[in-house]
């Protein structure tokens, strides 16, 4: 499978080894992608912005082969310098230092703007909503930040405490004492709340994040400023550094990497970035695990599990449902617990995690993991098969087991959904816009609504600018179902 085939609607991400020559927006280094069409030919490749799905939030835009004079390169310039955040980690974090000393009814956060204000700034502010922070809201910079509700480039969906808790004490109970926090601030915050508490052993944190928001609140050695599509660090060897001296383990604290990336994201570069830090871990330990990966986990949709074995087949997919407190789609109702299709990838043996009983896991003693309790174990299979979190069911005539809303179909000889677009390939059918085998175009109930799908707009507005054989827009515009379905996500709305 490419990445075309699954989350990038015939574009696929080209990733050169050590290659330096990508030209840069504020992102960092840009991706160079190129246009796949039916038949398999390659298209022109160009490169685009790493980070954002959107045209709206980086418009950068170039042909592989195009020339880019020297005034637009200088313009770029100017344009990547004005979008760098004003001050320097260390800066910031004296700033958080002078507050954290102010006295209660001097420390005023602007809500406006989102900073933290020093009696200084606040006349500059004075005609912004501010609030008054608390010590203990201080120590949460996820509650006291406003989370980014950008639907496409950076959503932040923030852990349940319940989720939080159980990374937090499980990671601990397998003798982590150090934890690379990549797009997981909450978690970051957590650690250090646990260690407050004093009862148990202190665990480290680095927060790596492109939210720079968070810089506020930590110090150099907590927090570097870090894209996890290019493995970008936007201060350069410093935080190199930051992250090095993290990831040796002196003293035997062992370390792990938990990510939870926007679910728009695409896999391969991510899947690319966690291996270099990988890579980074290796180098600095002792020769006996030098053939070793570092532990990781990596939260992301269900269905994203081909691909990301694909990527790194080390890993494999727990039944754990990652729930969020921001996310209507699937956080905890008082109701009762609606699921979620968020999971837990990891390198680490899947023995090694016990699931709350009372949370609905169960022990399965013949694949000697925890699963979920509606995931039965098939003697045919051998396995419990369930992905969704739903009991499947075992087809003989496909010899496997599948979800149970399919039906074996005789015509198609493989199990599908009772009213599938019989007889067709899949991909050739169904609604341009959403991606919906289900209806046409127009009666898609989401169109016009919004758009969704990073290569989509790129391909859109690029065509803006250089026009594009009309059938890569189209091939474009066609999504599969992991695609449609961290669409659904990332837009609950609808
Ligand atoms: N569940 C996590 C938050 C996940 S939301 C928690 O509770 O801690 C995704 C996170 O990834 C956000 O913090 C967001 O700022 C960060 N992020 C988004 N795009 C990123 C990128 N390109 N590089 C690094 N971090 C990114
Ligand atoms: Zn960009
Ligand atoms: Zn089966
Ligand atoms: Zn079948
Ligand atoms: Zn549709």
């Amino acid at each position: 499978m490419t990445e075309a085939s699954d989350d990038s609607f015939g574009i696929e991400v080209i990733l050169l080894v050590g290659d330096e020559t990508a030209p840069c927006c504020p992102h960092g280094p840009t991706l160079l992608f190129e246009k796949v069409s039916k038949g398999g030919e390659k298209g022109r490749r160009f490169y685009a912005c790493s980070a954002c799905r959107d045209r709206k939030d980086c418009k950068f835009f170039q042909w592989e082969d195009e020339k880019v004079s020297e005034a637009r390169l200088l313009a770029r310039e100017s344009e990547n310098q004005s979008k760098r955040p004003l001050l320097t980690q260390q800066e910031s974090y004296c700033r958080f230092k002078k507050f954290a000393s102010l006295p209660l009814d001097e420390k005023k956060f602007c809500q406006d703007c989102q900073i933290l204000l020093l009696p200084g700034d606040r006349e500059a502010h004075s005609s912004h909503r501010s609030t008054a922070v608390t010590a203990a809201q201080l120590r949460r910079p996820s509650v006291l930040l406003r989370p980014l509700d950008n639907k496409k480039s950076n959503a932040q969906y923030l852990f349940t405490d319940r989720s939080s808790r159980f990374l937090l004490d499980t990671l601990a109970g397998l003798g982590y004492r150090k934890v690379l926090c990549v797009g997981t601030p909450r978690l970051q915050e957590v650690i250090k709340l646990r260690n407050l508490e004093q009862k148990h052993e202190p665990m480290k944190s680095l927060l790596l994040d492109i939210d720079f928001r968070y810089a506020q609140f930590y110090s150099q050695d907590e927090f570097c400023h870090y894209n996890m599509f290019n493995h970008h660090f936007f201060d350069g060897e410093a935080s190199r550094a930051v992250l090095q001296a993290f990831l040796a383990e002196c003293d035997g604290q062992k370390v792990v990497m938990v990510a939870d990336p926007p679910f728009g994201g695409l896999v391969k570069p991510l899947a690319n970035s966690f291996s270099l830090i990988s890579q980074t871990w290796r180098k600095l330990q002792s020769s006996d695990s030098s053939n070793s990966d570092m532990p990781m986990m990596w939260i992301f949709p269900y269905f994203f599990e081909p691909r990301i074995l694909e990527c790194l087949p080390s890993f494999t997919m727990l039944d754990y449902q990652v729930d969020y407190d921001n996310h209507p789609l699937y956080k905890h109702g008082k109701t009762g617990r609606k699921q979620s299709p968020v999971r837990l990838f990891t390198n680490i043996s899947p023995r090694g995690f016990v699931l709350p009983k009372e949370e609905g896991y169960r022990f399965c003693s013949v694949c000697e993991r925890f699963v979920w309790s509606l995931n039965k174990h098939c003697a045919k299979c051998n396995v419990c098969p369930s992905k969704d979190g739903r009991e499947w069911k075992h087809c003989a005539a496909c010899e496997k087991c599948v979800k149970p809303s399919w039906r074996h179909c005789q015509s198609c000889g493989r199990c599908a959904l009772p009213d599938h677009p019989c007889g067709h390939a899949q991909g050739t059918q169904g609604c341009f816009s959403c991606g919906s085998l289900e209806h046409k175009r127009k009666a898609c109930p989401l169109k016009d609504t919004h758009r969704v799908g990073r290569h989509r707009s790129s391909a859109k507005s690029g065509g803006k600018r250089v026009s594009r054989p009309s059938a890569l827009k189209a091939k474009a515009r066609r999504k599969s179902g992991a695609a449609r379905r961290a669409k659904k996500m990332a837009a609950p709305s609808v």
